[in-house]
C-alpha cells in the first residue's frame, strides 16, 4: 500500500528491530513521513545490542540496515527519553498523529517455586544483560566461584547462556562482551553446567545451529542421557508429523553427543529432558535443587505435555538460570493483558482490553510487545509492516486524519523538563568513541555501560 499524506507525523516508541522495521515500512508506503523514534536509553537497537550474544557477530550486523533507516530524511532518533516517566502516552497522542508501540518485552517469567529468590538464584534477562553491557544490569553480580551452574530452559537464551558460561574466555576477548563480564569470566571456577528441559528433545525450544554449537566448544564436554533420547508414544508421533526439520535434527545431534565418552575436558554441560524444578534450597545462597521427573502425555490441542511423576532428585547447584520466557511490561495510560504479558492488540491496533475490538484510536504496537516474545529479528520486519498496513488503512478510511498539533512540539515539553535527550549523532559519537576504546584492546567495541558517563561522553563530544 502506497499513501502521500505528507505532513503525517508519528512517534515510535522503542528503538529495537520492531521500531526500526516500523519507521521502514512507514518510510516506504508514505514518503514524507516525519518520525520520532524514542528509546529509554542513549543507545538503540534493542536486544540487538543488549540481547544477542557477542559471539554472534554476523546477527548484529543487522545495524547496518537500521542505520539506514535513521539517516532517511524526516527521521529522528530521541534517545534517553522514557515512556510513561519522561513523557506520557496521552502527551505523544496530542502531538503526533500516531503511536506506535515497540517497546519489546522487558521482564521474564518466574519458576514460582519456593526458594527462587535465594541469592544465586538469577533470571537469565540480568545474566544476558550483564554480559551484554546492558546498563540496567551493569551492577550485578554472579558468583562465578561456584563450580555448578543449572539453567531452567531450553530455547536459544538458554543455549546463548550455557555457552557463555563455559566458552574460553580468550575466545570473547575478541567480541563486543562487557569487559566486566569479561573480567569475571575469566576467574570462573564454573565446572559443570546443567541444561534442564520440561520435556523431551523433540520439544525443544532451541533451534539446531544454537544447540550444535554447545559440542563445538573448545575444552567442553556435553554429555546427555541416552534414556532421555528415548521418545515416549506422544513425541515419535508430533515427531512423525512435524513439518519443521528441527527436533529431527536436534535428535540426530543429541544421539550422537549420547555416544561420546567423557575426555576429561574441564567443563562439562550435562542435558537433561523430562525434568522440571520443584524446590532450591539453601542456608544463605542457592545451594540445592529439587526436580520432579515429568512423564509426556498427548494434550487436547495436538500438542505435548508434562505431567509430573513421582520421581524426584536433588542436585547440588551454586548458581540458578532460569530462562523460561521473557514477559512485557505495562505502560501508564495503555491496556494491558496480564495473562499474555503484552499489549491486547487486533493485528497491530491496540484495543481497549483482551478480547476486545475497540481501537484505542491513532495508537498501534509491534514486535514483542505485540506478539510476545518469539520469534528472531526478521520475524519483527513482517511484523511492523503488517501494524503499518493496518495503520495506513486508517489513515485512508479517515479515522486518522492528520492535522497540526495545538500542543507545544515534543522538544520543548522534554526541555521544560530537563530530559537529557540524545539524538543520532550523539549515538553516532558514542559509537565511535565505544569502537576507539575497543581497538585498543583488539576488539570491535568497549561498550558503555552506565548512562551517566554515556551523557558526559556525548556532552564532551558535543562540545569538543
Ligand atoms: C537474549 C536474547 C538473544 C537473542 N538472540 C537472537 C539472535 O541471535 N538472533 C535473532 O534473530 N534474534 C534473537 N533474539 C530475538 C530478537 O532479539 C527479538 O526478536 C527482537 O529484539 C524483538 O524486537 P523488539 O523491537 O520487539 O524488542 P527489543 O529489541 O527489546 O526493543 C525494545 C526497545 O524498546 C526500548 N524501551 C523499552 N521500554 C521503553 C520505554 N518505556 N520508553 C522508551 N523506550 C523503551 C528498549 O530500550 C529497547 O531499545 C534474541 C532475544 C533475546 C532475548
Amino acid at each position: 500500500m502506497s499513501i502521500s499524506p505528507p505532513e503525517l507525523r508519528v512517534a515510535i516508541v522503542g528503538s529495537g528491530p520492531a521500531g526500526f522495521y516500523a519507521a521502514e515500512a512507514l518510510q516506504k508506503a508514505a514518503p514524507g513521513v516525519r518520525i520520532d523514534l524514542f528509546d529509554r536509553l542513549p543507545t538503540p537497537f534493542g536486544l540487538v545490542r543488549g540481547g544477542v550474544a557477542p559471539d554472534h557477530p554476523k546477527i548484529k550486523s543487522v545495524t547496518r540496515v537500521f542505520d539506514r533507516i535513521a539517516s532517511q530524511p524526516g527521521c529522528r532518533f530521541l534517545g534517553h527519553v522514557r515512556l510513561g516517566e519522561d513523557v506520557s502516552v496521552d502527551e505523544l497522542r496530542a502531538r503526533y498523529d500516531v503511536v506506535i508501540i515497540a517497546v519489546g518485552a522487558e521482564t521474564d517469567h518466574n519458576l514460582g517455586i519456593p526458594g527462587e529468590h535465594l541469592a544465586g538464584s538469577h533470571a537469565a534477562t540480568e545474566f544476558v544483560g550483564w554480559f551484554n553491557g546492558h546498563p540496567d544490569y551493569a551492577e550485578s553480580v554472579f558468583d562465578l566461584s561456584q563450580t555448578t551452574a543449572a539453567i531452567v530452559g531450553f530455547g536459544n537464551v538458554a543455549m546463548d547462556v550455557a555457552r557463555i558460561l563455559a566458552k574460553n574466555p580468550d575466545h570473547l576477548a575478541t567480541t563486543d562482551i562487557a569487559d566486566h563480564a569479561l573480567r569475571a569470566l575469566r576467574s570462573s571456577r564454573l565446572a559443570t553446567i546443567h541444561l534442564f528441559a520440561r520435556r523431551g528433545p523433540v520439544q525443544a525450544a532451541c533451534t539446531t545451529p544454537e544447540l550444535r554449537e554447545l559440542g563445538e566448544l573448545e575444552g567442553v564436554d556435553v554429555m546427555v542421557d541416552p534414556r532421555d533420547l528415548d521418545l515416549d508414544p506422544a513425541s515419535a508421533e508430533q515427531l512423525a508429523r512435524s513439518d519443521d526439520r528441527t527436533p529431527a535434527r536436534n535428535l540426530e545431534i543429541l544421539h550422537s553427543w549420547a555416544e561420546r565418552k567423557s575426555s576429561g575436558a574441564p567443563r562439562t554441560i550435562v542435558l537433561h529432558f523430562n525434568v522440571s524444578p520443584v524446590e532450591l534450597t539453601g542456608t544463605h545462597r542457592v545451594e540445592e535443587m529439587e526436580l520432579v521427573r515429568n512423564r509426556l502425555e498427548a494434550d487436547a490441542r495436538g500438542g505435548v505435555r508434562a505431567v509430573a511423576t513421582s520421581e524426584r532428585q536433588r542436585i547440588p547447584v551454586g548458581l540458578l538460570f532460569r530462562s523460561v520466557g521473557y514477559r512485557g511490561l505495562p505502560l501508564e495510560g495503555l491496556p494491558f493483558d496480564e495473562r499474555r504479558g503484552l499489549i491486547p492488540n487486533v493485528e497491530g491496533r491496540v484495543v481497549e482490553q483482551p478480547g476486545s475490538t475497540t481501537a484505542v484510536p491513532g495508537v498501534y504496537v509491534c514486535g514483542w510487545i505485540k506478539r510476545g516474545p518469539q520469534g528472531v529479528i526478521g520475524t519483527n520486519k513482517s511484523c511492523a509492516a503488517a501494524t503499518v498496513d493496518q495503520l495506513l488503512a486508517d489513515v485512508t478510511a479517515g479515522v486518522i486524519q492528520p492535522a497540526p498539533s495545538s500542543q507545544s512540539p515534543i522538544d520543548d515539553l522534554l526541555r521544560e523538563r530537563g530530559v537529557a535527550v540524545t539524538s543520532w549523532g550523539d549515538w553516532l559519537s558514542l559509537d565511535q568513541a565505544e569502537q576507539e576504546r575497543g581497538a585498543a584492546a583488539g576488539r570491535p567495541r568497549d561498550k558503555v555501560t552506565s548512562v551517566a558517563e554515556m551523557l558526559e561522553i556525548i556532552r564532551t563530544r558535543r562540545t569538543g
